[in-house]
């Protein structure tokens, strides 16, 4: 197989549009030789070094590049080399800042439903996806889920986005009320939802009244940005649209753009020191962590993103794509919503727009598309459970941030005609 800006050719040289890097991975598009030198040129200076005895100046360029571009105090990095490790290293994180402080009692978490946060024990018991959790069930650490703030599905008719918002913040509080918020260490959530429910960006308003929330009970804010962050929604963290900052932030897929595994902790000042003055180190570690080779392809790739303007042309390329899709599918009898912030969107299918009654989950609606699309040569991420966690499907997009009009246009045609081969005519 090979890879050339959007596309990727199989082994038989066959054709397919990456609408999807993946999954909302490859922001560059594939293939990009800039990257690709200059991980050759790390693997052959220095392939591997355990950070028990060196940092190199790869990892530090990286951590000041990310500090520098992520808002308020969030000016402290820990790698890994996946989002679900980020995940877990989050968690681990907050509990030891309550104990650096004395306080001993905060040990739950509050997720939601409807979310995603990897597929390690720990990640996957803070996420709220049905069908992912079931066979593990027995296994998970006990999360307390909470409600997700999806207006498409859960705003009562007639509620305003904003009190709607609200209401779905309140639910946070109830929460911690009912668990008994002095035993609370952290709510985790992702700023703009990905797999689970397909490209939903929080309510005006939602966030910072989550944050107020959390403050003033003590608990730590995690927002899970290992989908939405690193420029996919335009700005290098989603949640700086919402001008809220978490004391701990998690970042992957396109932080190496797909060309190295990497993700990254981003934490606040004050959480960094609770740990530094504290004890003097986070209490985990793995082998790879701040592996040089992941690092500089990681900084070759913001590198890019800075250098080209990239930022602002997803800004520019997901307006475009929404409003291709808004005319496509604007008046489609079974497309419901169509969502979503910078280059990470998603239509939503359902059988009825007027009562959004999804299809039938037997139908496998969304499996269907994928193959038929991948038959037609497009790449797609959809997901099922949409409505309710059992039915319901959506499509993701997330295409590169260099993707040109053409190659949208070319997207849209052809999402455009593999619906047509699998709806229900
Ligand atoms: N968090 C979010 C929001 C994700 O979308 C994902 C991956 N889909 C993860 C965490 C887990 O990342 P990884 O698959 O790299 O472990």
């Amino acid at each position: 197989m090979r890879g050339e800006g959007i596309y990727l050719f199989d082994g038989d040289g066959r054709r397919y549009v990456d609408a999807c890097g993946g999954a909302a991975v490859s922001c560059l598009g594939h293939g990009d030789a800039r990257v690709a030198a200059a991980i050759a040129e790390q693997v052959a200076r220095l392939e591997y070094v355990h950070t028990g005895f060196f940092t190199t100046s790869e990892a530090e360029e990286l951590a000041q590049l990310i500090a520098g571009l992520s808002p308020g105090a969030l000016n402290h990095v820990w790698y890994t080399s996946s989002g679900s490790e980020a995940i877990e290293a989050a968690l681990k994180l907050a509990r030891q800042y309550h104990l650096e402080r004395g306080d001993e009692r905060r040990s739950r978490i509050i997720a939601r439903r409807f979310s995603y946060h990897g597929n390690t024990l720990g990640a996957l018991a803070a996420g709220g996806s049905t069908w992912r959790r079931a066979p593990y069930a027995p296994l998970l650490i006990d999360v307390a889920l909470t409600d997700p703030c999806f207006a498409y599905r859960f705003a009562e008719p007639g509620e305003t986005v904003e009190d709607y918002g609200r209401r779905a913040a309140e639910s946070l509080e109830q929460e911690l009320l009912r668990l008994g918020p002095e035993t609370v260490m952290a709510f985790v959530a992702e700023t703009v939802v990905g797999a689970t429910a397909g490209a939903v960006p929080p309510a005006p308003g939602y966030l910072q009244r989550i944050r107020e929330i959390c403050d003033g009970y003590g608990v730590l804010l995690i927002l899970d940005e290992v989908m939405c962050g690193s420029g996919r929604t335009g700005t290098f963290l989603a949640c700086e649209r919402d001008a809220v900052v978490p004391d701990i932030v998690t970042l992957g897929k396109g932080l190496g753009a797909g060309y190295q595994p990497i993700g990254a902790v981003v934490c606040t000042g004050e959480v960094y020191q609770a740990v530094a003055q504290g004890s003097g180190a986070l209490k985990h570690g793995q082998t790879y962590n701040a592996h040089p080779v992941g690092c500089t392809a990681a900084l070759a790739v913001q590198h890019i993103i800075q250098d080209e303007g990239l930022l602002g042309r997803v800004e520019a390329a997901g307006e475009r794509l929404q409003s291709l899709l808004a005319g496509r599918f604007g008046d489609h009898r079974n497309i419901g919503d169509i969502r979503g912030r910078g280059l990470l969107l998603a239509i939503e299918l359902v059988e009825d727009r007027a009562t959004k009654a999804p299809f039938d989950a037997a139908l496998r609606l969304h499996e269907r598309a994928k193959a038929e699309a991948f038959a037609r040569g497009l790449l797609i991420y959809p997901g099922g459970g949409t409505a309710d966690g059992r039915s319901g499907d959506h499509i993701l997009l997330a295409p590169p941030y260099n993707v040109t009009n053409n190659e949208l246009e070319m997207i849209v045609d052809m999402l455009s005609d593999t619906l047509d081969a699998v709806l229900p005519s």
